[in-house]
């Protein structure tokens, strides 16, 4: 079971598996050296990234994110605009100070390991950071996965999650959408109220109205700095950000054409997208890539039909993160692992539940709309061109809130009784990313990604 504030983190992009998780990873592994008392013999760090983290951990920026928590840091608290400047100092100096208190010296290029072929067992996201004291003796060693949505677990944290089962202490414990209804039903609650009261388990926020608007407030301002933010994408793609420009055209529109209102949603999600592609300061909602479905369907709701208060931000967020926590403990929220219908499928699903509680549906309509934007992202693999998170990644966001919010309109009006459950869809999720190739599971070695590089 996850808190609200597990799922909504706030982060830097581009990717919450491979640059929030990654960063997290580093920093904890210096706390082990710091609780240890080993970190004073440190003399070299050694990181190697696995799988979909060495394939792609280039142009998602992972060796940037170690570095950063080798040095304390922590995306939440990490200022974007400090990146540069940081690596910068790191490469011309070839030091490094380690937990923000003990310098040694560290070479990026040799210091860190992209493995093109090799995988370990635990997830495709691995990652082993090793301490060397004097001689070569190693003092630590730590795997660590990055198992999607910047969560990140050590190995031997992994076979002790998988065999959990929910904490009966929650007040409100269940695993599938089924018993969440039954929960619902049997005390008389609504999504957002029930997961309301479990949040005083996690005890991560007080006035949880308050810090769900917080969250709004954060998405808000992501979208806002995308919409001003000129120039190209850093990467070598050569892309240039289309928010600014596509922002002075609908500003300057009279709203004459029907379908103002889409090209509005797209605006917002390209421009949260183009910021996190920037590895700037973002939500990981449910995961850096997804990170632009729910600010555009957040900034469609409050433009066109009633500002986002404390109450609204809290049904919302609360009803999305049920839906997140049924797809992470049930499926898998990792491009890595189960290709986009796991990142912005996800968000397209929280979003379109969300979004339906928002608007006043009952439960069944939550339901219904969360499994309609799943149902058309089945099989989406996951194939970043240039292992950036650009192409096609930023569109696909703003695909992935107009299906949100198609699939609500859908739900709210429908008059039958769906034949598919969001409990089948997300098992359908997890048994069609298992059986997609692993070189649509954010490798850069299949589709679009080769595709695109040969031209
Ligand atoms: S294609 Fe989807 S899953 Fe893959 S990096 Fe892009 S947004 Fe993430």
């Amino acid at each position: 079971m996850f808190s609200i504030f597990d799922i909504f983190s706030v982060g830097i992009g581009p990717s919450s598996s491979h640059t929030v998780g990654p960063m997290r990873a580093a920093k904890r592994f210096t706390e082990s050296l710091v609780q240890k008392q080993l970190l004073n013999q440190v003399v070299t760090i050694e990181c190697e990234l696995f799988g979909s983290l060495g394939s792609t951990g280039v142009g998602h920026g992972t060796g940037t994110a170690v570095i950063l928590g080798l040095m304390g840091q922590l995306p939440e608290t990490f200022d974007p605009d400090n990146t540069e400047p940081f690596i910068q100092q790191v490469e011309q100096e070839q030091q490094l100070r380690l937990a923000d208190t003990h310098d040694i010296a560290f070479l990026p290029s040799k210091a860190i390991t992209y493995h093109q072929h090799k995988t370990l067992p635990g997830h495709a996201n691995a990652m082993q950071i090793k301490a060397k004291a004097q001689d070569d003796v190693v003092l630590l060693s730590e795997i660590y996965y990055s198992i999607g949505g910047g969560f990140i677990l050590r190995d031997d944290e992994l076979n002790q999650v998988q065999s959990q089962q929910p904490d009966q202490s929650l007040p409100y414990a269940f695993h599938s959408f089924e018993q969440l209804k039954h929960q619902c039903q049997q005390h008389q609650l609504n999504i957002s109220e029930l997961i309301t009261k479990n949040e005083a388990y996690f005890a991560k926020e007080e006035n949880v109205a308050h810090a769900c608007h917080d969250i709004w407030q954060v998405m808000r301002k992501s979208v806002e700095r995308g919409l001003k933010a000129q120039g190209e994408l850093p990467g070598g793609l050569n892309i240039k950000r289309r928010a600014p420009a596509l922002h002075l055209k609908l500003s300057l529109n009279q709203m004459s054409d029907p379908l103002d209102v889409m090209d509005w949603v797209n605006l917002f999600a390209l421009a949260a997208s183009e910021e996190n592609a920037a590895g700037g300061r973002v939500v990981t909602a449910p995961t850096n890539g997804a990170a632009g479905v729910i600010p555009a369907v957040l900034c469609y709701f409050n433009k066109f039909i009633s500002p986002i208060d404390e109450e609204k931000a809290q049904t919302f967020f609360a009803t999305a993160a049920a839906i997140a926590s049924l797809y992470k403990r049930n499926a898998s929220i990792s491009g890595a692992e189960v290709g986009c219908q796991g990142e912005v499928g996800v968000a397209c699903s929280m979003a379109a539940g969300a979004l339906t509680a928002m608007m006043g549906g009952n439960l069944a309509q939550i339901e219904n709309a969360a499994e309609i934007g799943m149902e058309h992202h089945l099989g989406m693999t996951c194939d970043p061109v240039g292992g950036l998170v650009q192409i096609p990644c930023i569109e696909r966001n703003a695909m992935g809130a107009i299906k949100a919010i198609n699939a609500s309109r859908m739900a709210l009006k429908a008059d039958y009784e769906p034949k598919v459950s969001l409990d089948k869809v997300i098992q359908t999720m997890m048994e069609t990313g298992k059986d997609m190739q692993n070189k649509y599971k954010e490798t850069s070695k299949g589709g679009l990604a080769i595709y695109i590089t040969q031209c």
